[in-house]
């Protein structure tokens, strides 16, 4: 339990979630009063559980409205970080990063002239970020900037401009069982098959509708990602009407296959016909015990026969584990990212465990945190040794240990979607029950969302594509 009282607001949130990386124990009291005073300088005052920390900055007085806003938030979060890592005797290793993508700031250096030797530098000693963490961070900014304008200046014959690009996301919120873990917009297939026909229905004709409304703003489509939920939970012929429509000539495209036991040879035949170029294959772990115990429905052997099955049609394949599951030891994370090694799959992503609200299992947090780092960083040993390459990062809220999400692959393989949503480089036109699109433009981001509940999708079907269109042709207005 914690307790914060401050001055401050309007950045309650951020400071919540500095507070929550040091308080994980729910049975730990701890009480944080943070008081911020501008005069000539900024003071910031703060009490944890009554010891006092006080610290001083000169007053910034940036031109830029956002520059002000992040340099002001930037001062809170420090010295909240500063006060609580004295307090607990403790360091984290993203120091005071919270709730922002590492690579996004430092590839904001990046664009202001600061060197990648000099942004590992400013990571440490301004933000206070583990040397091997500003490390792995300039090598993952280094591969994005190696490709991505490249990919970009391809797609859009030979200009780097990005505003006349954009995503396409397409959500299926279909599994065939609920992983003790997940938060994701999905519901189980059994209860809910009956709808699947009419959803792929429905959802072929946003996309269609939605491609239309790309060309009439004269923008091309960059990447396809068709992801959930498990979007191979589908039947074949269902599968084929979302599939076909999404597709688009000359793109990255991929489609999530992660649950092992939704895959068939029918299934990877549509995908292959209908243009998909990747996709995903997700065993999380090798140990049929914790697959039981976290709801996976499927076996390991399932996986093997899953992914040499898709090996024929010759798919980029990604594999997704998670470091952190519940009664997993570091060597039994070892063990199946070994096992994973054995099949180089393209890409490897490894995930943190992450306990989110509405998770069957987050009221049971376990402390983790030692394990998880250990397998952490064997990862980063064991892909580096491999020749694997750190391509994208992101970290989510409740993560154990506030530790990352790390994306790999082999030479060439990197994912442009998975870099360009990450670092919210391009809009986004997204379709399906819950999916959220994103419009861009200097400094901002708008969002909209389609209802997550699959039968109001369906209902309000006429009435949401209306709203998308406008969102889209009126950028900038407040859309729920
Ligand atoms: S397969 Fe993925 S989306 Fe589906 S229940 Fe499991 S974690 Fe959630």
């Amino acid at each position: 339990m914690y307790e914060l009282i401050t001055n401050r607001n309007d950045i309650r949130n951020e400071l919540i979630e500095t507070v929550r990386c040091f308080v994980t124990d729910p049975q730990a009291n701890c009480s944080v009063n943070f008081t911020y005073v501008q005069g000539e300088n900024i003071r910031i005052f703060i009490a944890v559980n009554f010891k006092n920390y006080r610290y001083s900055f000169p007053s910034h007085c940036e031109s830029d409205k956002i520059e002000y806003s992040r340099t002001d938030v930037y001062i809170c979060k420090l010295s909240l970080y500063r006060a609580l890592s004295e307090f607990f005797a403790q360091t984290l290793a993203w120091g005071s990063l919270t709730g922002i993508r590492p690579t996004r700031l430092a590839a904001r250096m990046l664009n202001s002239g600061v060197s990648f030797i000099e942004i590992a530098e400013k990571l440490q000693k301004n933000y206070l970020v583990s040397k091997e963490k500003a490390e792995l961070t300039v090598e993952i900014l280094k591969a994005q900037s190696k490709h991505i304008n490249d990919r970009i200046s391809l797609a859009n014959n030979g200009s780097t401009e990005r505003s006349n690009l954009a995503n396409l996301y397409v959500h299926i919120p279909f599994c065939p069982t609920r992983c003790s873990y997940c938060s994701f917009v999905s519901e189980g297939v059994e209860k809910k098959s009956w709808l699947l026909a009419p959803y792929a229905e429905a959802l072929a004709e946003e996309i269609r509708r939605t491609k239309e409304l790309i060309s009439s703003q004269n923008k091309r489509v960059f990447s396809v990602y068709v992801g959930g939920g498990t979007p191979t939970s589908l039947e074949p012929e269902s599968l084929y009407k979302v599939l076909s429509v999404a597709s688009v000539d000359n793109t990255e495209y991929t489609c999530e296959a992660g649950r092992p036991d939704t895959i068939s040879k029918e299934k990877l035949h549509v995908m292959c016909e209908c243009g998909v170029n990747r996709i995903s294959i997700n065993p999380q772990t090798l140990h049929e015990n914790t697959l039981r115990r976290i709801g996976r429905g499927h076996t390991v052997e399932q996986f093997f026969a899953a992914y040499e099955l898709s090996s024929k049609f010759g798919f980029v394949k990604n594999v997704d584990l998670i470091a952190g599951l519940e009664g997993e030891t570091p060597e039994d994370f070892e063990y199946t990212l070994n096992g994973i090694l054995k099949l180089m799959p393209e890409n490897i992503t490894v995930h943190t465990l992450c306990l989110k609200r509405g998770s069957a299992d987050a009221q049971t947090e376990t402390v983790r945190t030692e394990r998880t780092q250990d397998m952490i960083n064997y990862s980063v040993n064991a892909l580096k040794a491999r020749g694997y390459v750190p391509y994208y990062l992101y970290r989510q809220k409740q993560s154990t240990g506030n530790l990352e999400n790390i994306g790999w692959c082999r030479n060439g393989f990197l994912s442009v979607n998975n870099v360009t949503v990450m670092e919210e480089l391009l809009s986004v036109y997204a379709c399906g029950a819950g999916a959220i699109g994103k419009l861009l433009a200097p400094g901002r981001i708008q969002r909209i969302a389609n209802p997550k509940d699959v039968l109001m999708y369906l209902e309000q079907f006429e009435e949401r594509m209306l709203k998308k269109q406008i969102f889209y042709q009126n950028q900038f207005t407040t859309h729920a």
